[in-house]
């Protein structure tokens, strides 16, 4: 006879686990105890030591669907001798610490008593179990239990208590646990709003982490007008549909994109669009893909499956604000849009967006993902928390060897969204606990997220380069400290020389980086405005490529007036107004507009978006990019190797009469082939073996795979991101992984 006492960290509350334990316990015949306390779950089991043994290694092998077990540390005890299993009450007080488990889909175990006429919890909008629910969108503190979440209202009938009580029963500690007789109701019966969205009415319902505005999507009428309402011009609308099935009729699926569909976490997955498929133009206007989830939440399911149609279900918002998740403010914002209101009574505690996913890559990672905790390669000696960027802003506590990546906040650009992201650092602090004693920031001055963070008081503040965080963002991720060659691709970024990054080849590890290349640096005529208007960029390019006075290509005449294009020529050729910028997104933004794909743009990256869309994915063909060793585009910086894109930029002007199609195949190639050429180059000068390919610029999925296989034919090994995404929403986290790297080189001081 032997005893041992073990601990189990991870995501391990909320998730069935002391049930498990329980279980697993009796069938091995063991004796002992478990309880839930502020790190996660702690147990001692007794018995023979075969069956101990098997049952440790059990612990994280069988762990309930919902839980993610990073460590379970056993130490042997005296045996003592006492007999049967108790799941012992939560210890309180103490540092929180614990886990809470990002909301999970409906199981089919629920689903299955969803449309089970003789279950007591038929068609009932809020059923859920130990293994699926709401988890974060309802917590308001830790330890997880019910008082702490927006359930503390609703009181548990007898039926319910019994199934709560009971360790044997899937709903036993199941917090969200409700039934008709003592849980959240409806604002309306269904039927009513079933026969609003058939008859193409706008419906606001209320989910899981906030409001969406649903309609059918195949009522060209009804997008369109939801589209007019919403102010939202061209970004593309996400559907939900009723089943795999009717998913599968919208887009090619491979195996690993069904599995995400039907998973717990349940993005949207973004893939092309079928022909025929049965979606208004406006659903997607100028994309090749739909953005496509399945029902996750009882609710929808109902829904769903008496609409028994395809629903666009986009965030419940106008334009660019953050999504509605209060019920005043929801009416009150979406009351000019939606016809009709399904709301119910359960508070949304935390405002969550849906994730997207596309392909190996995570554009957003949020309900379903967060807040499950990511490892850092390095430990984080003192308590900190990362403020992120500000466009697709999060933020990031971290702690030890643990980060927490905040929910998608959104474009810090306005007041809403601001409050939300003050909000949820604290929200974030409470429940893990972490008093920060670092705090980490971009270097960017004017950004909302660097002011707040530079506000903060009695703390050590660290200033992250924005390349320096995607690079390190993506080799943390992997578990890896460096040093790799990056190409780090992105819009804008802000450079310590106070030029714009946004092409950039370092190399370098958590702790530090050196530019060692860039991209052909040209103006960014007119600031911010070139970013709204890719013809502008076009015409920098020209300028560059020409070094005078360029002419305005056929491809653009009649969408740019003679005059503008002279006076943006002359802007291009320097001033104060338009700054030095080596962005990677910019030179994409010029090729489409060169290309006639657009001119200006309504949401963040849709000319890069619309040119990878056009492309012909058959064609093989490259234009040419000298590489040459060069002086920085600002004063100060070592010389480096310079990707001279002006060559190509002519190189597409001579060849537009080959058709957009064909001109963005080639430029895409061209890039992939020129990056694996030049990281080739400075990883054999520098000994190293790893490319590191991050940035907003690599959510294109056409550059990304043809990069990734060009590096690869050269030899080298390749990290993307891959749980984090490309873009800024990967910042935060890279930003921690920096501070804690440079913290355990002493870089930072060690104690505060
Ligand atoms: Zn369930
Ligand atoms: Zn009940
Ligand atoms: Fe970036």
């Amino acid at each position: 006879m032997i005893r041992v006492r073990a601990r189990v960290e991870g995501t391990v509350q909320g998730v069935g686990f002391r049930p498990f334990v329980h279980r697993l316990a009796g069938e091995l015949d063991l004796s002992g105890w478990v309880l839930n306390d502020e790190r996660g779950v702690l147990l001692e089991v007794e018995g023979e030591a075969g069956s101990v043994d098997s049952f440790i290694r059990r612990l994280a092998a069988d762990a309930p669907p919902l839980a993610a077990v990073e460590s379970v540390t056993a130490e042997e005890l005296a045996a003592t001798g006492d007999r049967g299993f108790a799941i012992v009450a939560s210890e309180r007080g103490g540092p929180a610490d614990a886990p809470v488990s990002p909301d999970g889909a409906t199981c089919d175990d629920c689903l299955r008593e969803l449309f089970d006429p003789a279950d007591r919890r038929y068609r009932y909008p809020f059923i859920n179990c130990t293994n699926c629910g709401p988890r974060f969108t309802i917590v308001r503190g830790v330890p997880y239990d019910r008082p702490l979440t927006t359930m503390a209202g609703f009181e548990m009938c007898e039926a319910c208590r019994a199934e709560y009580e009971n360790p044997d029963d899937r709903r036993f500690h199941a917090q969200p646990n409700a039934c008709p007789e003592c849980g959240p109701s409806l604002s309306m019966p269904l039927p009513s709003a079933v026969d609003a969205l058939r008859a193409g009415r706008i419906v606001a319902v209320k989910g899981l982490g906030g409001y969406h505005l649903a309609c059918r999507c195949d009522d060209e009428t009804a997008v369109a007008s939801l589209r007019g309402r919403k102010h939202r011009e061209d970004k593309p609308f996400a559907l939900m549909a009723p089943d795999l099935e009717a998913a599968r009729s919208l887009v090619d699926l491979t195996p690993a994109e069904e599995a995400l569909l039907i998973g717990r976490a349940r993005p949207i997955v973004v893939a092309r669009r079928r022909p025929g498929a049965a979606a208004a133009g406006s659903v997607a206007p100028g994309s090749p893909d739909l953005g496509v989830m399945l029902p996750y939440t009882p609710l929808h399911h109902l829904l769903l499956h008496d609409v028994g149609r395809t629903l666009v279900m986009t965030s419940g918002n106008v334009s660019d604000e953050p999504i509605a998740y209060e019920d005043e403010d929801a009416v009150e914002r979406l009351g000019g849009i939606a016809d009709l209101f399904l709301m119910h009574d359960r508070p949304i505690h935390m405002r969550t967006d849906d994730s997207v996913v596309r392909g190996r890559v995570v554009l957003r990672r949020s309900r379903g993902y967060v807040p499950d905790s990511t490892a850092l390669p390095v430990e984080a000696a003192r308590p900190m928390l990362a403020y992120g960027a500000e466009l697709k802003s999060t933020f990031c506590a971290a702690k030890g060897r643990r980060a927490w990546v905040s929910h998608h906040i959104g474009d810090l650009e306005n007041w809403e969204t601001l409050r939300s992201f003050r909000g949820g650092i604290a929200h974030f602090e409470r429940l893990f606990s972490v008093e920060p004693e670092i705090v980490a920031h971009d270097l960017h001055p004017d950004y909302l997220s660097t002011k707040d963070a530079l506000e903060r008081e009695g703390v050590d503040h660290v200033g992250v380069q924005h390349h320096h965080a995607h690079l390190a963002a993506c080799l943390a991720e992997h578990g890896e400290h460096g040093p790799a060659v990056g190409a780090i691709f992105d819009g804008t970024g802000y450079g310590p020389d106070r030029t714009i990054w946004g092409g950039e080849l370092l190399v370098g590890g958590l702790a530090g980086f050196e530019r060692v290349g860039w991209l052909w640096p040209v103006r960014l005529p007119g600031g911010a405005r070139a970013i709204k208007e890719p013809w502008r960029m076009a015409c920098a390019w020209l300028t560059a490529a020409t070094e005078g006075d360029p002419a305005m290509p056929a491809s653009l005449a009649g969408r740019v007036e003679p005059e503008r294009w002279a006076q943006v020529a002359a802007l291009s050729r320097g001033g104060p107004a338009s700054p030095v910028t080596t962005s990677m997104g910019r030179l994409f933004d010029a090729v489409a507009a060169l290309c006639g794909v657009r001119t200006a743009v309504n949401y963040e990256g849709q000319a890069a978006a619309e040119l990878e869309g056009i492309a012909d994915r058959s064609e093989r063909g490259t234009y040419p990019v000298p590489l040459c060793s060069g002086e920085p585009p600002a004063p100060g910086g070592a010389p480096g190797l310079v990707l001279d894109t002006r060559e190509t930029v002519l190189a597409i002007l001579r060849d537009l009469s080959a058709g957009p199609a064909l001109v963005s195949a080639r430029f895409h190639n061209t890039v992939a082939a020129s990056t694996a050429i030049a990281c080739a180059r400075v990883a054999a000068a520098r000994g190293l073996d790893t490319v590191v390919l991050s940035g907003g610029v690599f959510q294109n999925r056409l550059l990304l795979e043809r990069t990734v296989a060009a590096l690869e034919d050269a030899g080298l090994r390749v990290l993307v991101p891959e749980r984090l995404p490309p873009n800024d929403g990967g910042i935060s986290y890279g930003q921690a992984a920096v501070a804690a790297a440079l913290t355990a080189e002493g870089a930072l001081p060690s104690t505060g």
